[in-house]
C-alpha cells in the first residue's frame, strides 16, 4: 500500500547556507498522496494482522487532525474494510471541511466526536462501544492505538530501515545520526530496532512533538515488549543484543507551547525550507522537528558528522487549518 522505496534527497542550498552536517531527507511525505506520510508504513502490517485475522472492520482513535486516523480510513477504503474514528475534540463549523478531517468524510468512515476530558478518561471505553456496535452489524473490528504504534506497527519501520541501509549504499554516504518526529513513539521504536540490525552505527534521535522524554521512554519500551512477546523468534533475530531500550534517545524541548501549538520562529523555517528548498514540512510534526534539528545543530550537537539523516515523516494536510497563523507571515 505504500508507495517505496521513497528517495533519499540531501538539502544543498540549505547546507551551503549554514554549514554543518549535509542533511539528507527520506521522504516518506511520498509514500502516497492520501496514504502519504508514515502512518501507512505501520499500517500496512496492522492491516495484513486484521485481514488474516478475519476482521472486516477497524477502529482507531486521534486527535482532530490526525494523520493516522485520516491514513486508517484510506487504507480501510482500499481494502473493503469499515472503518470508524474516535477523534479528540469537536469539530468548529469551519474546520468540518478541513484537511484531514475533510478526507475523512470523503472515505465513507464513521466518526464520533469527544471533548478532550471525555477522550482522556474514557478511551478504553469508547474503543469497547465503537467494537460492540460494529459487532452488532456483523463486522468484527480491529482496535489500533493512537499513531498504529504498536508491536505490529514497528515492523512498519523495521521494513524502513532496510530500505534506508540500501539507500545509503547507493548514495555512498554512511551517517551516524538519524532524526524523526515522535508522536506516538512508533516510527522511532521500529527505526531503532530496525537500525540496530541493518545500520548498527546509526543512533536514532526522536524530537518528541507533544509529552516528554520519561513518557517516551516508557512508550517506547512497552512497544518494544509488546513486539518482543508477539514475535519472540523474529524479534531475537533482528535484536540479538536486547539492548534496544538503551537506544532510545530523545531530544526534548521543542514541544513549545504544546501539542500542535505552532511558534511564530516554526512557521518560519517552515516559509523558509519552502523558498529554498521546495520541500514543504507540517506545523504539528515535522516543521517542528526540524526547527528542533536545526537548533540542535546550532548548538554543536552534530558538529563532527558529515551527513545526517531526518525523516520527512508527511503530514501536509495538517498543513490546511493553520492557513490564518500561516497568512501572518506569508
Ligand atoms: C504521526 C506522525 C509522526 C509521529 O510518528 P509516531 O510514530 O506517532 O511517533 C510524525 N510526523 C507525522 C507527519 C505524523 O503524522
Amino acid at each position: 500500500m505504500a508507495h517505496t522505496p521513497t528517495p533519499l534527497q540531501p538539502l544543498r542550498r540549505l547546507h551551503a547556507e549554514r554549514g554543518g552536517p549535509l542533511i539528507w531527507l527520506k521522504r516518506d511525505d511520498m509514500t502516497g498522496s492520501i496514504l502519504s506520510g508514515n502512518k501507512v508504513r505501520k499500517l500496512e502490517f496492522i492491516a495484513a494482522k486484521a485481514k488474516s485475522g478475519g476482521f472486516t472492520a477497524l477502529i482507531t482513535c486521534g486527535g482532530m487532525q490526525s494523520n493516522h486516523c485520516r491514513a486508517t480510513a484510506f487504507v480501510a477504503a482500499q481494502l473493503g474494510l469499515k472503518c470508524h474514528l474516535i477523534l479528540r475534540g469537536e469539530p468548529a463549523d469551519k474546520s468540518m471541511a478541513e484537511g484531514n478531517l475533510l478526507l475523512n468524510r470523503l472515505s465513507g468512515c464513521s466518526i464520533s466526536f469527544h471533548s478532550t476530558a471525555e477522550y482522556n478518561a474514557h478511551l478504553p471505553d469508547l474503543f469497547a462501544a465503537a467494537e460492540s456496535r460494529l459487532q452488532d452489524q456483523g463486522f468484527p473490528a480491529l482496535k489500533i492505538p493512537t499513531g498504529g504504534s504498536n508491536g505490529d506497527g514497528i515492523w512498519g519501520y523495521i521494513a524502513a530501515s532496510e530500505e534506508l541501509c540500501s539507500d545509503f549504499r547507493h548514495h555512498h554516504i554512511q551517517p551516524r545520526s538519524l532524526v524523526v518526529a515522535t508522536g506516538s513513539g512508533g516510527t522511532q521504536a521500529g527505526l531503532i530496532a530496525g537500525m540496530s540490525h541493518f545500520v548498527p552505527q546509526l543512533s536514532v534521535y526522536g524530537v518528541n512533538v507533544c509529552d516528554d522524554a520519561a513518557y517516551f521512554h516508557h512508550k517506547i519500551e512497552k512497544d518494544f515488549d509488546e513486539w518482543h512477546n508477539q514475535y519472540r523468534d523474529h524479534a531475537k533475530q533482528l535484536d540479538s543484543s536486547n539492548v534496544l531500550t538503551e537506544k532510545i534517545n530523545i531530544i526534548e524541548g521543542y514541544v513549545g507551547d504544546g501539542y500542535g501549538l505552532v511558534s511564530h520562529d516554526v512557521l518560519k523555517m517552515m516559509q523558509k525550507l519552502s523558498r529554498l528548498e521546495g520541500v514543504v514540512f507540517d506545523p504539528v510534526y515535522t516543521g517542528k522537528a526540524f526547527h528542533g534539528l536545526l537548533a540542535e545543530i546550532d548548538k554543536g550537537r552534530f558538529k563532527d558528522e558529515r551527513d545526517l539523516v531526518f525523516v520527512h515523516t508527511g503530514g501536509l494536510f495538517g498543513l490546511f487549518p493553520y492557513a490564518d497563523q500561516l497568512a501572518t507571515i506569508v
